[in-house]
């Protein structure tokens, strides 16, 4: 049985052995959140795992959202009930097993008068009651001296009204990792930057896959009972390597941006839903020491890609509703500091444009018995993935669970009662960790954040926000093997900290190059690619306006 240590990116030439030298139960393809999930779900039905990424865990879609765990208020409106119940439900239960991912924030939605904010909570209180909202958490009413106290900067000239109610915020590609890390604490084996470039069949039946891993070359062969595609918006390409060219197309890609400021600039407190000129709904998200703002929902007809371009005419759409909410200047384009953007593998839905498809999951189980999990959300993640392994239970008999573990254990890092403010203390009183930093850690590493903040207390930069010990946490347990997976996925600063980025490339591929055993060109060859990408994400900034189409 592999060995916790799995993540542990020093290991992965053992790792890549011992993956080639036995037969699996099942086989995930796909680092994502439906892939983490499906191995997490799978082993604690007892079952031997192995799970296959072709980058880096979460740097699909699932590195790319909004960061909401949500009932989606607005896939009520398109009449997706069940949709809705499922995926409030399912909050409760995320903030059961994984507190600091599923944080409980205000989200407001602004009303220009009494009949308005009527309207809203009509709608809020049918969602409450679809996701058993408890009295502590349910929505409330604020007016203009409630509006001055708790978001000051909103525009109480057009907006004298908004209904608050609760959603959770998470962080993406941390609840991937956390899932994996269960998944691995109880036998997966998980490897990243292993890309399945052909699936093997006996009998007409999928039997495993060769796999290459893209930081070496070497190639891999791989057993397993039961294969499971879940690789997002590739899924149709793994399904062309099982079973040829397909007639139709299953999926509708949709791009989303997200944009980030600074707090300063735009010192919004809470989540708030802003209105576009064509009537959708976008958020302003307070993090930390930034805003961020998305998204767009656009049709995507081109390959998919891991960095869709992020186009001017996406910004300038995103900045747009901005100073119609808000009692400020209007944001220019360069004062963006950061941007993100995803694709949105939906089931394909002929006749209705992106924004009008179901966000619902479809599982297709191909003739070889390979499980394919298409759509979904990543907050309906944990359901998805029961659905996923009892689909590949019936096509493939030749699988029984060993055991149940029974009540679901917490996660990795949520083994507390969801108190942030008591993690974060002894942060303070102890390590040395001012109260912005504490409060970062405890939300991106839960109850580990003081053993993170153990192997390394000191900034990486002078007066920063990422500490030494996230580096050799990220490379020692979350399987980051270069500067992008540590500063995009693990300490998330390219997105939350973009004006750290630049001061970190240095000491962190320095520290990388020590514990991986990089040559010296290598590690400035990563450095030079991750200012490229850091440069890209904002190449929108030179594009002329008049580029920009609405
Ligand atoms: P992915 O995360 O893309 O994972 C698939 C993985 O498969 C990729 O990492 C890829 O590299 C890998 N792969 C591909 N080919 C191969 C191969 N040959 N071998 C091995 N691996 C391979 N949902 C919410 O609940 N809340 C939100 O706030 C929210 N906001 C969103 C905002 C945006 C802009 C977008 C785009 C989506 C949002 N979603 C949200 C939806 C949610 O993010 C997705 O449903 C979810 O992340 C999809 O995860 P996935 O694992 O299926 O796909």
């Amino acid at each position: 049985m592999p060995d916790p240590a799995c993540l542990d990116s020093r290991q992965r030439s053992r790792f890549l052995d011992e993956i080639e030298g036995q037969t699996f139960d099942l086989l995930v393809i796909g680092g994502g959140i439906t892939g983490a999930g499906v191995a997490r779900e799978a082993t604690l039905r007892g079952l031997s795992v192995a799970l296959v990424e072709a980058s880096d865990f979460a740097s699909g879609t699932s590195g790319r959202s909004s960061k909401l765990i949500h009932g989606g208020l607005r896939y009520l409106a398109m009449g997706d009930v069940n949709l809705v119940r499922e995926t409030a439900l399912e909050r409760k239960r995320l903030r059961r097993l994984v507190p600091h991912l599923a944080e409980p924030r205000w989200m407001l939605a602004p009303a220009r008068s009494r009949a308005g904010l009527m309207k809203f909570r009509a709608a809020i209180t049918l969602y409450e009651k679809l996701g058993a909202v408890t009295q502590p958490d349910r929505h409330r009413n604020w007016h203009e001296d409630d509006l001055r106290e708790h978001e000051p900067l909103l525009d109480r000239s057009a907006y004298a009204h908004a209904c608050a109610f609760r959603e959770y915020l998470t962080d993406d590609a941390r609840l991937v990792i956390a899932n994996l890390r269960a998944a691995t604490r109880d036998g997966a084996l998980a490897l990243n930057y292993l890309r399945v470039e052909a699936i093997r069949h006996e009998s007409q039946r999928a039997v495993g896959v060769s796999a290459a891993c893209t930081t070496s070359g070497r190639k891999v062969e791989i057993r397993a009972k039961s294969i499971i595609n879940a690789a997002g918006p590739w899924v149709e390409e793994l399904m062309a390597l099982d079973a040829g060219p397909p007639l139709r197309r299953r999926l509708h890609l949709s791009k989303g941006v997200h944009i980030v400021v600074d707090r300063e600039r735009l010192p919004v407190r809470n989540l708030v839903i802003m209105g576009t000129e064509d009537k959708r709904s976008i958020f302003a998200i307070a993090r930390g020491p930034s805003v961020y703002i998305g998204t767009t929902d656009t049709s995507y007809s081109g390959e998919a890609k891991i960095w869709p371009t992020i186009e001017r005419a996406d910004v300038e759409y995103l900045l747009k509703p901005i100073a119609k909410t808000f009692a400020c200047d209007p944001i220019r384009p360069d004062e963006i500091v950061a941007a993100w953007s995803g694709l949105r593998p939906l089931i394909a839905d002929a006749d209705k444009a992106a924004h009008e498809i179901s966000r619902r999951d479809e599982i297709w189980v191909g003739g070889s018995g390979i499980v394919t999990i298409a759509g979904g959300k990543l907050t309906g993640y944990r359901r998805m993935a029961e659905d996923v392994v009892d689909r590949a239970l019936e096509a493939a008999p030749a699988l029984s669970p060993r055991a149940c573990v029974g009540e679901e254990k917490p996660l990795p890092g949520g083994d507390f009662d969801g108190d942030l403010d008591a993690l974060a203390r002894p942060l303070m009183l102890q390590h040395g960790q001012n109260e912005a930093r504490a409060h970062r850690l405890v939300r991106l590493y839960g109850s580990e954040a003081e053993q993170v903040t153990s192997l390394g207390r000191e900034t990486v930069v002078a007066g920063g926000d990422i500490i030494r010990g996230e580096i050799s946490w990220a490379i020692e347990r979350e399987a980051a093997a270069g500067l992008e997976d540590i500063l995009y996925r693990r300490t998330r600063a390219a997105l939350y900290h973009a004006s750290e980025c630049e001061a970190l490339l240095e000491p962190v591929s320095k520290q990388l190059q020590s514990a991986l055993d990089w040559s010296e060109d290598r590690r400035t060859s990563e450095v030079a690619s991750m200012r490229d990408r850091l440069r890209l994400d904002l190449a929108f900034r030179d594009a002329a306006p008049e580029d920009a189409h609405d």
